[in-house]
């Protein structure tokens, strides 16, 4: 058996890897050793159980307002004698993090392959996602196999001369979580404002980039979109990180349609999504998952990583101005025909599948097994 290394850190990465491990651990070539770096505690924790997921090694980096800095630090200082002890014979990292760029970093050098799922995505500016593009880029120059979601991450890694042969587009493994969290039997945790038949708009908020005036304006414009809409629901689970709360909270007071909750554990959430008229975020995962259950989304980024939805006419950006906000929210209420143009799109991120196909990249890359057909979209209702 080889052994796969796979080390992550907060929730949407728990969320991606999730399907992975499930496939290693049912594979006959390969055993997982989870190393979790703990980037984010509660919403991480939540995850691995969710999923069943036990981590060999925690290395419980979080410290309250640390820097980018020290986590970095704190994470190869941690890292570092794992890979030494536990010498796997590939690490695989996910996304974009913190832990992402130090997982791939540590594994380099320890001279141990690295495999990077969800690799490629870019938005060319490096402060946008930040610190998360610079974090992809590093990644990318130390990886041996990347496990692209779609052909035009694929195509970004060859504009930066990555080999085609080190390059696979397996589509996106939140496709795979999504579906499997669907199917669970979780307790309930679903908000009590889920019951009836009013509209419900689906708010999260977390990206560093607008901590600096952003959230203000996010804020001030949910006080008016409850006032003007007072038939929708809005519902926001909110990040813990204390920085967003100061911002937000004080502009939600007082509206009796906005519900603001503790985040939700992922069924929940995913359970809350099926349910929504819309959704308003500012998350890379969201927005993934939203085409496969048909849900508009307003991306509050003035900039995405993910253009293949906002091609596919399911995610449109509206930026963090309080106005944009407003007027892209009222405009799907109002407009019955935008808003079927924006449910009705095809996903270009996955088939859950995904997985699958990275066991078999795996199988590849030590000689146990063909290349993979990558993974190709298909139209809605096209069943071959
Ligand atoms: N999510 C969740 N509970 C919540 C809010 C989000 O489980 O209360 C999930 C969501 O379905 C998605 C992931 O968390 O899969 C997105 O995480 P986040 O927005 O923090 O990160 P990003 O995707 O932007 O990296």
């Amino acid at each position: 058996m080889r052994r796969i290394m796979v080390v992550y850190g907060t929730r949407p990465e728990a969320i991606k890897v999730a399907p992975l491990v499930t496939a290693l651990r049912e594979s006959h070539h390969f055993s997982p050793t989870v190393v979790v770096t703990g980037q984010h505690r509660e919403l991480l924790d939540q995850v691995n159980d969710l999923f069943d997921i036990k981590p060999d090694v925690d290395l419980g980096i979080l410290r309250p307002g640390q820097s980018l800095g020290q986590l970095t630090e704190l994470a190869v200082h941690g890292l570092d004698p794992v890979m030494a002890r536990e010498r796997p014979d590939a690490v695989v990292v996910q996304g974009d993090t913190t832990t992402t760029f130090t997982g791939a970093l540590t594994a380099f050098y320890h001279r141990i392959p690295v495999v990077h799922l969800e690799a490629g995505l870019r938005t060319d500016d490096v402060f946008s996602p930040y610190p998360e593009e610079v974090n992809r880029r590093l990644t990318a120059t130390l990886t041996r196999l990347h496990l692209a979601p779609t052909v035009g991450s694929r195509n970004n890694l060859l504009r930066e001369s990555v080999p085609p042969e080190s390059v696979l587009v397996i589509g996106n493994t939140v496709i795979d979580a999504l579906v499997q969290a669907s199917r669970m039997v979780v307790p309930q945790q679903d908000p009590p404002e889920l019951d009836g038949d009013r509209p419900i708009m689906v708010v999260t908020a977390h990206r560093r980039e607008s901590w600096d005036g952003g959230m203000e304006s996010i804020g001030r414009a949910l006080s008016r979109i409850a006032t003007e809409e007072p038939d929708l629901r809005i519902i926001f689970p909110i990040h813990p990180n204390p920085v967003i709360r100061r911002a937000v909270l004080p502009h939600l007071r007082g509206h009796p349609n906005i519900t603001v909750t503790e985040p939700l554990e992922y069924g929940a959430f995913a359970r809350l999504l099926g349910r929504a008229h819309l959704v308003l975020t500012d998350s890379g995962g969201i927005q993934e998952e939203a085409p496969t259950l048909g849900k508009p989304v307003l991306v509050m980024r003035d900039i995405t990583e993910r253009p293949e939805a906002v091609s596919a006419g399911t995610v449109a950006l509206v930026g963090t101005d309080e106005d944009r906000i407003v007027s892209g929210v009222t405009h799907l209420l109002r407009s019955p025909a935008a808003y079927r143009r924006m449910a009705n799109a095809v996903n270009p991120y996955g088939d859950g599948h995904a997985a699958e196909r990275a066991v078999a990249a795996l199988d590849h890359l030590f000689g146990l097994g063909p290349r993979p057909e990558p993974f190709c979209p298909r139209p809605a209702g096209d069943p071959s």
